[in-house]
């Protein structure tokens, strides 16, 4: 037998092996960090390992890994196991293509192509639109404002900056535009931190009164990113106020929906992105509220002519046959280039566009569960809003950091915390879709269970209810 045959019998074995203990332990056995070089040999060494030993080492590696799939974990803006899109990974990965050109990625350029023109029509972007998928969130987020930025100023691709551009984004949004902007050279400094209303959402009055104040000082008003799903409180800031400012002082708007930017497939909730179309570029997770693998990020222009502006570079020795529609390295960042469409197409190809919006519903009817549970139980207090799946909430006026950081180290469930106007609060994600009622409803009584049998949690000072 092939060794590749071998290693696909071990593989089905650890994954039957993992999958039942999930059932039984949705927590994974956690090793100490300064425990975890002499609790699991992790070395690497001379000789090779004996297949049975092999076997057992791997089986040990699994059990100890967090567990991401399960009903106990609410802790990332990730969850769950679309079964589906993991087939297609698992394929991707056998395939083991680059997504630079039609010679070497054959059909998967068109698996791609397709869920970026069916993303544009969702968006509501016209035909000159177009998208790649880049390595993140973070990624998408880098993309935009280098297009941003070639745009207002294309003289800097040649020469480098000269002009003093200016960059605007709410302060709950995500960090990697402080990062963004170091690394396209606009600088930190550059960057406004506009602020948010009471709910998370940025106040668009506020952004134009700033890019007022930038003009008098001679700055360049750029770039504005909007976020569609706040990391915090999963807020989404107001569109079509913020691509009127945009419009009016010439800016690139890009909506930043790594997090809830799916909404894109449910009639329901798509209103929370009204405006949308307005913007130049538009990017989502898929990884994120449709639970493909990690990691699956594109983005989406309105036009174009800006990715090929930024990105295309001519390369002799890799674009030899094919036109540039087929040669998708044209408009990456990457040369070679991990196949992240294709799981994301099995999912959407075998349960329909129409599967897609019951997954994003469904984390919605999630998070209402929770918000009842919260606003029926006054042992409770809630920090976060409706239309959004990060329920934000204390316990008692037990301080969120401790039950938290206890909750993961007792093996408990995983949840974590966060901040919003000098308030901390547990933050559970609704974003598991295999999640059920019951579900939501067992991590509530877990939380409690733990609560009781743990006497000396600390409380905050003083909440006020
Ligand atoms: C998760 C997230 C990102 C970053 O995405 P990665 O894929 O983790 O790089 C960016 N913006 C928002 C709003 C996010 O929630």
């Amino acid at each position: 037998m092939s060794s590749i045959k071998k290693d696909l019998i071990l593989f089905n074995e650890l994954v039957e092996a993992l999958l039942n203990e999930e059932e039984k332990n949705p927590v994974a056995e956690r090793i100490e960090a300064n425990e975890l070089y002499n609790s699991i040999d992790l070395s690497l060494n001379q000789s090779p390992m004996i297949d049975d030993a092999f076997k057992t080492l791997l089986e040990e590696v699994l059990v100890s890994t967090p567990k991401t799939a399960t009903k106990l974990f609410f802790n990332q803006l990730f969850g769950g196991r679309q079964s589906k899109a993991v087939l297609g990974d698992l394929l991707a990965v056998l395939l083991n293509n680059s997504m630079y050109t039609y010679k070497v990625a054959g059909p998967q350029v068109g698996i791609e192509q397709e869920i970026i023109r069916q993303s544009c029509n969702l968006v509501g972007y016209g035909s000159n639109s177009n998208g790649t998928f880049p390595t993140g969130g973070s990624m998408s987020n880098y993309m935009a404002l280098i297009m941003g930025r070639d745009a207002k100023d294309p003289e800097c691709r040649a020469n480098g900056m000269s002009k003093p551009l200016i960059v605007y984004t709410s302060k709950e949004s995500h960090y990697s535009n402080a990062k963004n902007a170091t690394f396209a050279g606009i600088g930190k400094n550059n960057i406004r931190y506009i602020s948010a209303d009471a709910k998370g959402r940025m106040i668009a009055e506020d952004l134009e009164a700033q890019i007022k104040v930038d003009i008098q000082n001679g700055g360049i008003p750029t770039y504005v990113n909007a976020t569609a799903g706040t990391t915090v409180l999963g807020a989404f800031d107001p569109i079509d106020k913020i691509a009127d400012i945009s419009e009016k002082y010439n800016m690139w708007l890009h909506v930043d929906g790594a997090y809830c930017g799916s909404v894109i497939f449910s009639e329901k909730y798509k209103h929370l992105i009204k405006g949308v179309e307005r913007s130049n570029s538009f990017s989502y997770n898929a990884h994120k509220m449709l639970g493909t693998p990690l990691t699956c990020s594109i983005i989406l222009v309105n036009d174009k002519k800006h990715l090929y502006d930024s990105f295309s570079n001519d390369a002799d020795y890799l674009y030899q046959t094919d036109g540039d529609d087929f040669n998708l390295g044209k408009t990456s960042f990457q040369c070679g280039r991990r196949n992240d469409a294709l799981k994301f197409w099995t999912l959407w190809k075998s349960i329909g566009t129409k599967g897609l919006e019951k997954i994003v519903d469904q984390q919605f009817d999630l998070a209402t569960i929770a918000l009842d549970y919260i606003r029926n139980n006054s042992d409770y207090k809630l920090y976060s809003f409706d239309d959004s799946i990060s329920i934000c909430f204390n316990y008692k006026n037990i301080d969120p950091t401790a039950l938290c950081t206890a909750l993961y180290e007792e093996q408990i469930t995983v949840v974590g915390f966060g901040s919003f106007d000098n308030e901390t609060f547990i933050r559970l994600v609704t974003i598991n879709a295999n999640n059920k009622k019951v579900d939501i409803l067992n991590f509530f009584k877990v939380l409690e269970a733990f609560v009781e049998k743990t006497p000396n949690l600390t409380k905050v000072a003083e909440m006020s209810v």
